[in-house]
């Protein structure tokens, strides 16, 4: 079940995001999550490598494809794995059924600033995309960035790397979230006029807490448009207004993208599901 199949037939696609528990009650709970969802019919569901290990990664993936039938990712960073080990990690996935995948270099670790790869590892996302492609015919996608990764000061360059990955055998494009549709449109503009062709799904994140989405934004180097930030703010102390505010901006947001031809919209569910759903649910109206 290849998420390339449904371009050109499933437009816009809609997919979900999650990251895997530390501990089975957790993954339990997790997994009832996403049954939850599973009856806005995703027409992908992924799972970050973040938090656990890549153990917990693979075994979620593989627990939703096989119980829940949907189409499943499974993120892969550069942080973790060496060439080797990235090789038996990839037969393992195959082998259980997984065709898709998402290669990303990872986030240093341990308050460190500076990524530094594992000896005889990967130190770019576009260097695992081509050792992928070379194994198994995975479809893989790549993370991009409407508003330039944040260790990138140079537009032109970030985007020149962002082909290099394509040019390695990636499939499509998954961003980073953001708010300001205008910073989406601008740089999808510049990826088609630097030949990128394959889909780009739109990365949204429904604002739930003032206090996350600060320390989210700041990590990724996003940015909240200041009259959102203002109006979150002032409602700061109040869950449920928070709440509207939040899915009333990620609705809107939603409503342009699509209008303007975007070729999917990606959930950062944060391991919910009431405000994916109700986002979900406002869209099909
Ligand atoms: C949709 C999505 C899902 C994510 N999921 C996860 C996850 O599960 N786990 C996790 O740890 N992180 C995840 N991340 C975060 C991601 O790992 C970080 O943003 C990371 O800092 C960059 O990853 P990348 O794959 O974009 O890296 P790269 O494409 O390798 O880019 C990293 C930086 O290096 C530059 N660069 C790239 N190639 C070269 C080159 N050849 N020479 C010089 N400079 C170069 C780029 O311009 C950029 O500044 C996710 C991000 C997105 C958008």
């Amino acid at each position: 079940m290849r998420i390339d199949e449904l371009f050109g037939r499933v437009r816009p696609t809609i997919s979900f995001e999650f990251y895997p528990t530390q501990n089975a009650a957790g993954a339990e709970t997790l997994f009832q999550t996403i049954h939850q969802l599973q009856a806005l019919k995703p027409d992908f569901i992924s799972i970050t490598r973040t938090g656990g290990g890549t153990q917990q990664t693979l075994e979620l993936t593989l627990r939703i494809q096989r119980e829940l039938g949907i189409r499943t990712m499974s993120h892969l960073t550069c942080l973790h794995h060496n060439q080797e080990e990235m090789h038996a990690h990839l037969e393992t996935l195959w082998d259980g059924g997984v065709r898709n995948v998402l290669a990303l270099r990872g986030d240093p670790e341990n308050g460190q600033l500076v990524f530094k790869a594992p000896k005889n590892g990967f130190a770019y996302a576009n260097e695992l995309a081509g050792f992928v492609a070379a194994r198994h015919d995975f479809c893989i996608g790549v993370a991009g960035y409407p508003e330039g990764h944040p260790q990138c000061l140079n537009p032109t360059r970030d985007i020149e790397t962002l082909k290099a990955k394509i040019d390695a055998g990636a499939r499509f494009i998954i961003t980073q979230l953001f708010f300001d549709n205008t910073d989406f449109f601008r740089w999808r503009d510049a990826c088609r006029a630097a030949g990128i062709t394959v889909p780009i799904l739109a990365g949204v994140i429904p604002i739930e807490n003032v206090a996350q989405i600060k320390r989210f934004v700041t990590r990724c180097g996003a940015k909240i448009p200041q009259e959102l930030l203002l109006t979150l703010e002032a409602v700061e102390a109040d869950p449920a207004a928070v709440y509207d505010v939040g899915i009333g901006h990620a609705i809107a947001q939603c409503q342009e993208l699509l209008a303007e031809g975007t070729e999917g919209l990606h959930f950062y569910t944060l391991n919910k599901s009431k405000a994916t759903a109700h986002i979900c649910a406002e869209l099909s109206r």
